[in-house]
Parts: structure tokens; C-alpha cells; sequence
């Protein structure tokens, strides 16, 4: 028996990196997987396709995840398609990185919607069919920097610690429930997001980084699966770093 086996998953932001190696792995381990993206259409349908060739049922939604009537929408779609929602990732997000002093409300209110916002608004929707299923784990992408700090992004650092005391108000709230929720705060992972770091020469950034390398999104995935799985089934309210021993 696969470990996700007959379980139906919402991944938030799925059509590239974590997101994308998420719904793989999960689809891999039996999941039934929905998943979001914003604009990429065509990398959407292609993974679609390659998640359905696994054996899985698998459907792309084109939602933007910090509007929350879209997210009302979604979930309900979702629930009506795939019968429930067992696993929900709260995955997509956004950086627009900047000094303070150059930091402008519109790119702070970006941030905070793409990433802080989302997670309520997914978060909000799935209890409702977790609650009747008496069960559910949710995941929340935070960051390294969420729990650390980092100058120079301070939006994206203030939305990740967000996620963070969302994610242990939601345990507690809900672990009567048999709903579980938890984070993941990753360090550099080889994504679109952090391409940019590689043009100043990426070893200055391993000097950091116990393991001395960038993470890979599969490496974020096996976290995903152990937090979906039943493998963590005493696991709640809990901030896994995953950063290559960059955090301590
Ligand atoms: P990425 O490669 O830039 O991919 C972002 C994904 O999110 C894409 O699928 C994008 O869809 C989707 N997305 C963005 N805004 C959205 C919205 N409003 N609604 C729905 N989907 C949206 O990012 P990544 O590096 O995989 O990061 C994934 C998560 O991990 C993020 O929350 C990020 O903050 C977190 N994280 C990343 C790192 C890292 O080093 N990469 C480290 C720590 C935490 P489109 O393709 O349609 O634009």
C-alpha cells in the first residue's frame, strides 16, 4: 500500500519548483492530486498530464490563491470533483525583494497576499470537508527566513513568521478535530525563485550552508510526504527546517 494512497491533495502554486515536485511525489505515493498556478498555463496542463500518466486522477485549476472568493470557489470545485480534501499544501508565494527604504506599500501588499493571505484563505476553505472527514493534514510553505530574518526581505520574512504562528494557532485549534497542520521552512532550494543568487556566484552562499549546497525541490517534497502521511500522525504545530543545517 502506497502511503498516500486514496487520498485526494490540494497543492497551492504546483505548475513549477517545490510546488511541482510536491504534486509529483504525492501523485507517485497514490495520491489524487489538485493542484493550483496563476499564469503558467502550458507548464500547468503538461504536469497535469504527467501526473495523470501515473495512474492518478489529476486536475490543474488556474486560481489566484490570496482571493479568497476564488479560493471559495475552488474548494467547492474540488470537493465536488474529487469527493474530499484530505492533504491541502499551502505552497504558492511570491518574492519582491527590497530595502526597506525602497520598500513600497503595493510590493508589501503583494507579499502579504500572495503569501499570508493564501494560507488563510486555503486553510479556511479545506477545514470544512477535513472537519466532516473527522481528518486532514495541512502544510504550510514558511521559509528559513520566516524564522530567522533576512535583510532585505523583509515582506517575504514577515509573511513566512506569519505562516509560522498561523500554522501553531491552527493546531491547536483544530487537533481535537484530527486536523493536523504544520510547516516546512526551507533554506535555498534550486527554483526560479532563487535563480537570481547563482549570478553572484552561488559558493559564497554554501559557506553558509552546512551541506554546502542548494536544496532540491524533491528534497522539500520527502518532507511534504511525511507531513501528508500517516507516517507523522503524532505530528502537530510543528516548523520542519529543511535547510541544509543552515538553521539550528
Ligand atoms: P517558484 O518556482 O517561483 O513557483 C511559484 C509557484 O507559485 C508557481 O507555480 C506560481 O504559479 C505559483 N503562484 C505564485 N503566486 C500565486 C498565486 N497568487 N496564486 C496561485 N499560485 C501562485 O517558487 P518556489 O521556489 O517553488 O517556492 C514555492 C514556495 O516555497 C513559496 O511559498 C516560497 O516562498 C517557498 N520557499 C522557497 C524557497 C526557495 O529557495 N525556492 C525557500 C523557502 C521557501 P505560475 O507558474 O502560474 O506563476
Amino acid at each position: 500500500m502506497k502511503l498516500l494512497e486514496n487520498k485526494v491533495a490540494l497543492i497551492t502554486g504546483a505548475s513549477r519548483g517545490i510546488g511541482e515536485a510536491i504534486a509529483v511525489k504525492f501523485a507517485e505515493n497514490g495520491a489524487n492530486v489538485a493542484f493550483t498556478y496563476l499564469s503558467s498555463d502550458e507548464k500547468a496542463k503538461a504536469l497535469e498530464d504527467k501526473l495523470s500518466a501515473l495512474g492518478i486522477k489529476a486536475k490543474a485549476y488556474k486560481c489566484d490563491a490570496g482571493d479568497y472568493a476564488a479560493t471559495e470557489q475552488l474548494a467547492n470545485d474540488v470537493v465536488k470533483e474529487f469527493g474530499g480534501i484530505d492533504i491541502c499544501v499551502n505552497n504558492a508565494g511570491i518574492s519582491k525583494d527590497n530595502l526597506l527604504l525602497r520598500l513600497t506599500p503595493d510590493q508589501w501588499d503583494d507579499v502579504m497576499q500572495a503569501n499570508l493571505k493564501s494560507v488563510y484563505n486555503l486553510t479556511r476553505q479545506v477545514i470544512r470537508p477535513m472537519m466532516k472527514a473527522r481528518s486532514g493534514s495541512i502544510i504550510n510553505m514558511s521559509s528559513v527566513v520566516g524564522v530567522e530574518g533576512n535583510g532585505g526581505q523583509s515582506s517575504y520574512a514577515a509573511s513566512k513568521a506569519g505562516i509560522i504562528g498561523f500554522t501553531k494557532s491552527i493546531a491547536q485549534e483544530m487537533g481535537s478535530r484530527n486536523i493536523r497542520c504544520n510547516a516546512i521552512a526551507p533554506g535555498f532550494i534550486e527554483t526560479d525563485m532563487t535563480h537570481y543568487l547563482k549570478d553572484g556566484g552561488a559558493e559564497k552562499w554554501f559557506e553558509k550552508i552546512p551541506l554546502a549546497r542548494f536544496g532540491k525541490p524533491e528534497e522539500i517534497a520527502g518532507v511534504a510526504l511525511f507531513l501528508a502521511s500517516d507516517l507523522s500522525s503524532y505530528v502537530s504545530g510543528q516548523v520542519i527546517n529543511a535547510c541544509g543545517g543552515m538553521s539550528t
